[in-house]
């Protein structure tokens, strides 16, 4: 695309990636602006003093005057002064758009509800350890446009919906939705709109992986377009799956060819053992070597705050997965948990709530049913909760994070599990899902 450097581009909304996409612009050459409506926004202070600021209120006028607007993720695009400038034809992109138009090198993109970082966080170490030189980021990390300084031979990019929903022609070397099930409907209107969003992902891809287990990843694409499945099934030819033995040995499997046992892996439960075979498939796609990917495998410990161990007390194990904030991560971990303490006689005890961004919490009935004795609920929603999982286990609501924790002790013996996962965003009585997972670790710790 032809651009003329003299034109105006506005950042709208600072914060991480925008404060990236400004100086990525400025350094370019461009004429630069940003504005956000907070009086001093996060990052004010990290860029160049030439670009042109306008803070405490999003500048329609200077909006106006935008050859091109760079939309931060946490801006909505529906917006009155943003759908103001789209009126008048003002090209509305996010920070990947430009990425794409700066770089010709690989792209590869990762998106879904659930299990974006831990995919890109493995296979970003797999391509590492293959000795690619790689540069990972986007929605986790670093942000994507300050990846370009590494001038990496590959990108890879998580990418959420909000990013997605302004990026056309990603063209990626090879892209997934790793899944899909409801989140972020509060702005994304319903399903529809969330399921539209995340397929953009596709647009102009070249190769694609797909979850065989949830059709809604499944893209359409022209026939011709290599695609590749990964599931918790036994594989077709060249699929990856999981091929189970009579002794309830699981394999990680490539066809007929047993690769991996789930138990020569530290990531627990299944929802993890989906993500391993995510990452099999994302790189083969890139041509990285089997064995050397199995080796990373081997090594990786998981992330923290997602179905993390913290501790066993009176034969009682806490999992801290503060970063199940919405329903699909939770029910991963109620089951993936609940199904491996079963056999004992286990139950999980479990701390939900927080705001629930418009999520319908009846999901949760058979899993709650099934695997737990008691669900402590938290938070803005936790009476809007109460009544979609009336009648499934004992619910109880607590003022704090700390009464939570001690009355899942109180309830809980040999065998059980205590589960920080809240299925709900954590805004209302925490800075983030990290100060919540942290908290949780602490009350975990003082309780004898
Ligand atoms: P994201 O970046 O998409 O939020 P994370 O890897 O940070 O993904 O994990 C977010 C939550 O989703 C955690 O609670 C984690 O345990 C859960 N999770 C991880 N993998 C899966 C999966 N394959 N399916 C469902 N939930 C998952």
């Amino acid at each position: 695309m032809l651009i003329q450097r003299g034109g105006l581009k506005v950042v709208a909304g600072l914060g991480i990636s925008g404060v990236a996409a400004v100086n990525f612009l400025h350094e370019q050459g461009y004429r630069v602006a940003v504005t956000d409506s907070r009086p001093t926004p996060p990052g004010y202070d990290q860029i160049p003093s030439e670009v042109q600021t306008s803070f405490g209120q999003l500048d329609q006028e200077l909006l106006l005057q935008a050859e091109e607007i760079v939309i931060s993720p946490g801006l909505d695009p529906k917006l009155a002064e943003i759908q103001a400038a789209i009126a008048k034809g003002i090209p509305v992109v996010s920070e990947i758009q430009i990425l794409r138009r700066a770089t010709d090198k690989p792209i590869m993109a990762i998106t879904g509800s659930n299990a974006k970082s831990t995919v890109t966080t493995l296979i970003g170490l797999m391509a590492k350890d293959a000795d690619i030189k790689v540069a990972v980021g986007g929605n986790l990390g670093r942000p994507a446009l300050d990846l370009t300084k590494d001038d990496p031979e590959l990108y890879i990019l998580e990418l959420s919906s909000f990013q997605l929903e302004t990026t056309s022609n990603l063209a990626a070397d090879v892209a997934v939705i790793l899944n899909l099930s409801e989140d972020h409907l509060d702005r994304h209107g319903d399903m529809m709109g969330y399921h539209t969003a995340k397929h953009r992902i596709f647009q102009g891809v070249k190769k694609v992986v797909h979850n065989r287990d949830d059709s809604l990843t499944r893209p359409l694409v022209p026939d011709v377009t290599p695609m590749q499945s990964f599931g918790l099934n036994a594989p077709d030819m060249n699929q990856y799956g999981i091929l189970k033995e009579d002794d309830g040995t699981i394999w990680l499997a490539r066809g007929r060819e047993r690769l991996l046992k789930s138990t020569d892996m530290y990531m627990q439960g299944t929802h993890n053992i989906a993500n391993a075979l995510a990452c099999l498939a994302l790189g083969e796609a890139i041509g990285l070597a089997l064995e050397s990917m199995l080796n990373t495998l081997k090594t990786f410990k998981g992330l923290e705050h997602r179905c993390e161990f913290v501790k066993e007390l009176n034969g009682v194990r806490y999992y801290n997965d503060s970063k199940g904030t919405n329903i699909g991560a939770t029910l991963a971990a109620i089951e993936g948990l609940g199904a491996a303490i079963a056999p004992q006689q286990g139950k999980v005890a479990i701390i939900l709530g927080g705001q629930g961004k418009g999520q319908d919490f009846r999901a949760l009935r058979n899993a709650l049913s099934q695997y737990t004795k008691l669900a402590v609920l938290i938070g803005e929603d936790r009476t809007v909760i109460e009544k979609a999982i009336a009648g499934t286990t004992t619910i109880i609501q607590a003022d704090s994070l700390k009464e939570a924790v001690e009355l899942g002790q109180q309830h809980t013996q040999v065998h059980d599990v205590v589960l920080l996962s809240p299925a709900c965003a954590s805004f209302d009585m925490f800075k983030g899902y990290s100060e919540r997972g942290h908290q949780f670790v602490e009350c975990v710790n003082t309780l004898a």
